[in-house]
């Protein structure tokens, strides 16, 4: 069990070998620390953040894009540009999925408009601890961060404007090394169970060797998809991910089932605030837990890891507010000694650009479940981030987020 006081000593010796390292003020005000002792006079502001809707062209079918009719189709994303007093520009992106959560394109943008932007214009973009707090002062939080997507494109964007301005990568930021690259994982999610095959095979043939599956309500269908896929991929890693689908009896009964056919890992099995069953199903160890869905803030995972609710974590930067909470949760996931999965919101671009830094400085382990490449059509990017021919995907390299946005582009996806 990791204790208040004992995360406090990991954390305090970190910053001690950090400012020994020569990480100095920068990587000193990225993980939140001294802030005050960290601010210069000299220091520029923020002087524009602008944001830019537009939607992806979709591949092939992913459950979560398919909105009530009549809804404008493809992967809604909002693209953020922010400029400080010294012309240093940095790109994120937030990427609501309204079946999956509750923004919107149009949440993302009326909240960085009306209410993000007017507070954060004169605020020092290298003062990302200050930023959050003033994000969070102003949309308020609920049980935990209150829309974490919109809060993550201001945050990408300010990792990538601190690391351009100072010539140095994400990773550097980190003071780890930037790894790579990062395997990926195919995502089937078949309407009808006799599609399974063709989709497998799909992602065969672009070299993924790895699948994760979508499963819930359906404890039969999903029995039967796991052991189609076991029977055609037996050597692969097997992640089923049930989005909260089951109800706590369904989940406690299926869990040994999907264990019994040979699934590695199992995300979500119940709606996040049910936490009683999932102190159940951890109990039962009957195949490792991930949690997605419930875990936001870094306060909300050091509370489930004391209420013994997961085996590990499911990270995705786009949903728990950005690079600094998610940079903190994979520190408290490495001193607990639980398992780092890494996923994501099917990012496009920008945002895969901020999983792929993250993932690869931090050392992903197991096969990401980043999708964009599968589900997605279209970038804003001078060089598209595209996997390699055995399904990986390298970590970019450069300053800030390594990928250069190309404004024609972005106009020509604009949707406005
Ligand atoms: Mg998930």
């Amino acid at each position: 069990m990791l204790s208040e006081r004992k995360w406090q000593a990991v954390t305090s010796s970190r910053r001690e070998f950090l400012a020994g390292a020569g990480v100095g003020l920068l990587g000193l005000a990225a993980l939140g620390i001294d802030r005050a002792s960290a601010l210069q006079e000299d220091r520029p502001v923020i002087e524009s953040i602008q944001v830019t809707p537009l939607r992806y062209p979709t591949i092939g079918r992913f459950k979560f894009f398919e909105g009530p009719p009549g809804t404008p189709e493809g992967r809604a994303a909002v693209v953020v540009r922010i400029e400080d007093s010294d012309g240093n520009v940095g790109w994120g992106q937030s990427v609501p999925i309204p079946k999956w959560s509750y923004e919107t394109l149009e949440s993302v943008v009326t909240t960085i408009r009306v209410y993000l932007e007017p507070v954060l214009v004169g605020m020092d973009p290298f003062d990302l601890e200050g930023i959050h707090d003033a994000m969070n002062a102003n949309i308020a939080n609920g049980f935990t961060t209150g829309q974490p997507i919109c809060k993550a494109g201001i945050d990408m964007a300010l990792h990538d404007l601190i690391c351009k301005a100072k010539g140095m990568s994400l990773a550097e930021l980190w003071g780890r090394d930037p790894g790579g690259p990062v395997t990926l994982s195919w995502t089937l999610n078949p309407k009808e169970l006799s599609e399974t095959e063709d989709l497998i095979q799909q992602g065969w043939e672009r070299g993924y060797r790895n699948f994760n599956v979508k499963v819930a309500p359906d404890p039969a269908y999903d029995l039967e998809l796991c052991r189609i896929l076991k029977e055609n991929v037996p050597d692969g890693f097997l992640w089923a991910d049930a989005n909260g689908g089951y109800d706590p009896i369904t989940a406690m009964e299926v869990i040994p089932k999907l264990a019994d056919i040979g699934v590695d890992v199992l995300e979500q099995p119940v709606h996040p605030n049910r936490i009683t069953a999932y102190q159940e199903i951890k109990k039962m160890s009957a195949l490792p837990i991930a949690m997605d869905e419930g875990v936001i803030s870094p306060a909300d995972l050091l509370e489930f890891i004391r209420l013994d609710m997961l085996d590990g974590m499911a990270m995705k930067p786009a949903r728990v507010g950005g690079l600094l909470p998610a940079a903190r949760q994979l520190e408290i996931l490495e001193d607990a000694e639980l398992l780092f999965l890494g996923s994501g919101l099917t990012d496009p671009d920008i945002s895969l650009a901020a999983s792929l830094a993250l993932y690869g400085a931090f050392d992903l382990q197991f096969p990401a479940a980043l999708n964009g490449p599968q589900f997605l059509d279209g970038d804003v990017l001078a060089q598209p981030l595209l996997p390699n021919d055995d399904g990986t995907i390298d970590v970019p390299e450069g300053p800030g987020l390594g990928v250069e946005v190309d404004e024609e582009k972005l106009a020509e996806m604009a949707e406005e």
